[in-house]
């Protein structure tokens, strides 16, 4: 009898899934709860796989030899539950795809800055000219690129969903940027869960393999001893070894005993966040052994994707800055640590969990005006009522900016860093972002 993979969620990892599942011969039944976007339904019917939506049927799904989850499914679905139990392998579509490549894998992790890091990361080695995929959270589904066109490398953003879905796929260069609470929801509100999935990208390890990793980071310091691979830490406070670091004007890469250094302003992305997403695809360049010229190329012309500290423009003097994609206080601490400038700030949205407390300094250095925008700003006004006189509520992005606009004057800065999820008020962060910018423009 044929395998039947039963794969749960009709978006670009499971079509993906789906497609390579087909061409290995696999009897294949696609199942999502939602809707299935038009584009999807329409590879599902060309490659002739069966497939429902807005249901489970779940007699079509628990005689599966294995199942395919999308990371957005938790783990404690009743469905999942139930597969568990009756011992069914429940796997991510990365673990499957790993299956059929033989490619050099680099995956990368971290709580901020995994798709900056990623894109760079990739944007270096397309520049060697290496045969490279982009995969994982961003772009084709993996599964997608070995099924139709496998590549000789693949650059992967992996989060802690997709790696709780990873058992024995291997990774040659693994990156771990950083650690900090995120998802908690998702993992019984332990920080340790949330730590623990994180590392699962160095389970299959060998000594050979390499690790890229954060040694300004306590939680990563506190585990990275226990696990095999050539270590590359990167710090902007301590001078490393086999990794990089960096003193007031250079960023220093000491691989192998050899040094490649290049100035902090030469790189096209700045904040010390960005420093370290920098070393870490650097680091990278190095240990694939690229050439000098092609990192700090690369290292300089890289262009950014949106809602990541994105200037949006200036209106009397006041500029505007889109970090929509700050959903969790550690990415906010970044932005706000970045400017020089006085900051009106625009915060909130669904709280993930926060603890808003590490940003009290910069918020009384920088901040003179804070914007809730959220349906429940409670927590938000808790935390800063001692510290900023101006707190104001707004329920859209137009509201926000028009409030944010008249607290500013000329060599101010606006910046959306809201440290919270965007589905009170938005369909995601990039609607949130969006529309912004748009009220931004009207101004
Ligand atoms: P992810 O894919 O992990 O969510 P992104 O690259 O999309 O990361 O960036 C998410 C947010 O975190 C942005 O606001 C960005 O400015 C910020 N950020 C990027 N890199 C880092 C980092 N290394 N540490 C902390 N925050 C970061």
């Amino acid at each position: 009898m044929n395998k039947r993979l039963v794969i749960l969620g009709g978006g670009e990892s499971g079509v993906g899934a789906a497609m390579l599942a087909k061409k290995k011969g696999f009897e294949v039944f696609v199942s999502d709860k939602g809707k299935i976007k038009e584009k999807y339904k329409n590879v599902l019917i060309n490659i002739d796989v069966e497939w429902e939506e807005e249901k489970h049927t779940v007699a079509k799904i628990l005689n599966a030899t294995e199942v395919v989850k999308s990371p957005g499914i938790p783990d404690t679905a009743p469905l999942i539950l139930q597969l568990k139990e009756k011992g069914i392998a429940v796997i991510s579509e990365i673990e499957f795809a790993g299956r059929y490549t033989q490619a050099k894998i680099i995956g990368i992790t971290g709580s901020n800055g995994k798709t900056t890091t990623t894109l760079l990361t990739y944007h270096l080695l397309k520049k060697a000219g290496l045969n490279v995929g982009l995969a994982g959270n961003i772009g084709d589904s993996l599964a997608k690129q070995v099924a139709e066109d496998d590549k000789q490398i693949y650059v992967l953003e992996l989060s802690s969903f997709q790696l709780d879905g990873m058992f024995d796929f291997h990774i040659d260069i693994a990156m771990i940027l950083n650690i900090t609470p995120d998802h908690l929801d998702r993992y019984d509100y332990q920080f340790e869960n949330y730590v623990e999935s994180k590392f699962r990208i160095l389970q299959n390890q060998t000594d050979s393999d390499h690790v890229i990793y954060c040694y300004d980071d306590e939680e990563i310091m506190k585990r990275i001893d226990n696990y095999k691979g050539i270590k590359h830490p990167f710090s902007i406070k301590t001078v490393t070894s086999n990794g990089a670091y960096s003193n007031k004007e250079n960023l220093i890469i000491n691989t192998n005993n050899k040094l490649y250094t290049m100035t902090i302003q030469e790189l096209a992305l700045q904040g010390k966040h960005n420093l370290y997403n920098s070393m870490a695809a650097g680091i990278a360049g190095k240990v694939l052994e690229l050439k000098k010229d092609i990192i700090r190329e690369s290292l300089t012309d890289f262009q950014n994707i949106e809602h990541r500290l994105e200037e949006v423009g200036k209106v009397h003097g006041i500029t505007f800055v889109n970090d929509s994609k700050a959903t969790n206080v550690n990415s906010t601490w970044y932005a706000l640590e970045s400017f020089q400038h006085p900051l009106i700030w625009i915060v909130g949205g669904v709280d993930k969990g926060n603890d808003y407390q590490i940003l009290e300094q910069l918020v009384a250095d920088k901040v003179k005006a804070i914007v809730c925008l959220g349906k429940d700003n409670t927590k938000i006004h808790e935390a800063f009522k001692g510290i900023i006189e101006n707190i104001v509520d707004a329920e859209s992005a137009q509201e926000a900016v028009k409030l944010a606009y008249q607290f500013g004057v000329q060599g101010d800065t606006v910046l959306l860093s809201p440290a919270c999820a965007s589905f009170d008020l938005f369909d995601n962060y990039e609607d949130r972002g969006q529309q912004f910018k748009k009220a931004v423009r009207a101004l």
